[in-house]
């Protein structure tokens, strides 16, 4: 069995970045740059205004003050998307809006707001230096400039940067298309109301929701019963249709768990069968071809730690990520937590933190059962108590992952 750490490292072993894509920049936000972007041309493009005012000499305006006010002649007005028909000389001023292109001739612009006009003539009532309220052409980015390089995540920011810089498309690492399938013959639809022995479906929707989050594209493909032909012909589809495939419980060592069966029929590669862990201990990892195919335990605990834990890491660093992990933060936890029959595993404990008196504390948010979805809900990190910790007592300190905070190593 797999300590936590060689698992991790066999499934990232096997993580290969996705080919990268053309595609439109607005498809593209949240997804990472596979190539650097230069800039196509100055921005701005030409000097321009920062201020609605007046576009001057600043060597006409030196004297100027309220009580001294500098008097010139209004030539005309600019309106940003225009272009001054002449050039602004000595004693002159053009009427000139944000953004407009600073007329030839002037050097500066005095701002509305410390003006008075008199007919065809502004009354200059401050003296500003030269180039205040002018924005340089290129200040921003230089033609032929590198602006963002590649491996750089499109933030809203980016994608400002990359329209500015002439760029419609641009080529990126693509988004992960990552199968969902559910396996259970017990398992009913979340709107019915389930049977003798039945119990509702809530990995499918966990699942896809932790896939989303992730920035990858959920395909949730129907529920399979516990048959092998069902669970063969539900991965048949799987394969083709997507880049990593999750399979969900049916693996562990009950007479119907067939997920792993049916992989080695299908010709898949076992890279590992169970971790020593908990929750999820029957969590396996196989390769087929460029699939990767992650078979997660049923209980619905164990599938949204195994996801958080080692399939984000998996398709981030398909999808060009270069940061990984949750911000790990050392924290005191607040109540004794004893492994008990489990020791010997590392534990993945559902903890929500609070800062109080100057330190990080971590309080278990309930039931630890890898049934119990409230405690996962309530959790805003997760604590990582190694193999060799059979117990910590109340104020001592672990080392927890703040899952709700994105990755920042
Ligand atoms: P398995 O890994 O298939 O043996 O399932 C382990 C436990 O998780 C069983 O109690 C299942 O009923 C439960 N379980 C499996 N899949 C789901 C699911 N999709 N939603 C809720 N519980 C599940
Ligand atoms: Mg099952």
């Amino acid at each position: 069995m797999l300590s936590i750490e060689e698992a991790l490292k066999a499934i990232l072993d096997h993580a290969t970045p996705l080919t990268p894509v053309t595609m439109p920049l607005d498809e593209a936000a949240g997804l990472v740059l596979a190539e650097d972007v230069i800039a196509h041309g100055n921005v701005p493009p030409f000097a321009n205004s920062a201020m609605d005012g007046f576009a001057v000499q600043a060597a006409d305006i030196q004297q100027a003050s309220e009580a001294t006010p500098v008097r010139l002649h209004i030539l005309e007005d600019v309106p940003a998307g225009s272009v001054a028909t002449q050039p602004v000389r000595p004693g002159t001023a053009i009427r000139i809006m944000t953004g407009a292109p600073l007329p030839d001739g002037a050097d500066t612009v005095v701002h509305v707001e410390v003006t008075r006009t008199e007919g065809n003539d502004v009354l200059i009532l401050l003296a500003l230096k030269n180039a205040v309220n002018v924005r340089r052409a290129g200040e921003d980015m230089k033609d032929g400039a590198t602006v963002l390089t590649a491996g750089t995540v499109l933030r809203p920011g980016e994608v400002g940067v990359c329209a500015a810089a002439g760029h419609a498309t641009v080529t990126v690492y693509p988004r992960a298309r990552v199968a969902v399938l559910t396996t259970g013959s017990e398992l009913v639809d979340t709107a019915q109301v389930p049977g003798p022995g039945q119990i509702r479906d809530a990995n499918a929707h966990s699942l896809r929701a932790q896939v989303a989050a992730m920035g990858a594209e959920p395909v949730v493909f129907a529920r399979v019963p516990d048959t092998r032909k069902a669970v063969r012909s539900a991965l048949e589809q799987a394969l083709v249709q997507t880049d990593v495939v999750l399979t969900n419980g049916g693996v562990s060592v009950g007479d119907y768990d067939f997920v792993k069966d049916v992989l080695q029929e299908m010709g898949a590669k076992l890279v590992f069968w169970r971790v020593k862990q908990k929750p999820g201990k029957p969590m396996a990892f196989w390769t087929m071809g460029s699939k990767r195919i992650v078979g997660l335990p049923g209980n619905p605990v164990s599938s949204m730690v195994c996801a958080e834990e080692y399939v984000r890491p998996l398709v981030r660093r398909m999808m060009g990520h270069a940061l990984l992990y949750r911000p790990v933060r050392t924290t005191i936890l607040d109540e004794r937590y004893a492994k008990g029959a489990d020791a010997g595993r590392a534990h993945f404990v559902r903890v929500r933190l609070q800062e109080r008196d100057g330190a990080l504390h971590a309080a278990l948010t309930g039931s630890q059962g890898s049934g119990i979805l409230t405690s996962m809900a309530l959790a805003t990190g997760i604590a990582v108590l190694p193999e060799e910790t059979p117990v910590v007592e109340a104020g001592q300190t672990v080392h927890v992952q703040l899952t709700d905070l994105p990755e920042d190593h």
